[in-house]
């Protein structure tokens, strides 16, 4: 079956297909001829993983699905949250700025609790249906480890896989861009709302 997966993110593109698994082919925006920027201008995660998601369904008519991701810092009642990717800096993705925004807006907060949220829209023949990721964890004090994206170097989760794969307490208090790429795809918040999303689909 083909999808089309709302993204022009190689990384992302490879970890859904790998979850996804065989019979599964997924094309971007770009592959269907479809090369403008698709709107982003919800007020949720969801509202922005539904939207992308409708826009991708009626360009193409197909089967297609689209992810949204925010950091949710409790101290900071749930921002940067919606605005995640553009906290820092307003031309988005520019993980350092978001990274020293975020800690500066948390100097002298002992309550730094916070988890990565992924919302995943599918859209198909019978309408929408929703998935959702979580990884639970807190802001360090500082940027640790050079692995990752975004804001991995300053993300501690509060669990992490072992030495046989189940997942223990993060006693060492590693950040996400300390752990490997293949230990953070096993407990990431995309990775869990993608596995509910195929597991769905599997059993359709
Ligand atoms: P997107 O919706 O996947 O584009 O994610 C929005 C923003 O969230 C990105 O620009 C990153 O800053 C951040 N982000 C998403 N996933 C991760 C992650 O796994 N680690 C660190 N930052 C992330």
């Amino acid at each position: 079956m083909t999808l089309a997966f709302a993204t022009g993110n190689k990384g992302k593109l490879r970890e859904a297909s790998e979850i996804l698994g065989e019979g599964y082919t997924l094309v971007t925006p770009t592959e269907l001829g479809i090369f403008e920027e698709i709107p982003e201008t919800g007020q949720t995660l969801a509202e922005n993983s539904l939207q992308k998601a409708q826009y991708l369904h009626a360009r193409c008519g197909c089967d297609c699905f689209a992810d949204d991701t925010g950091l949710e810092v409790d101290a900071l009642g749930g921002a940067p949250g919606v605005h995640t990717a553009r906290y820092g800096s307003q031309e988005g993705h520019d993980s350092q700025a978001n990274m020293a925004r975020l800690l500066r807006e948390l100097v002298g907060i002992s309550i730094r609790t916070a988890r990565f949220h992924t919302v995943v829209t599918y859209i198909g023949e019978d309408g929408a249906h929703v998935f959702e990721g979580f990884v639970e964890g807190r802001i360090a004090e500082g940027r640790s480890g050079d692995g990752g994206f975004g804001y991995d170097p300053v993300f501690i989760p509060d669990l992490i896989p072992g030495p046989d794969g189940a997942l223990v307490p993060n006693s060492g208090s590693l950040t996400l861009a300390q752990i490997s790429e293949e230990d953070k795809n096993l407990i990431s918040h995309r990775g869990m709302a993608l596995r509910a999303m195929a597991s769905w689909l599997h059993g359709r």
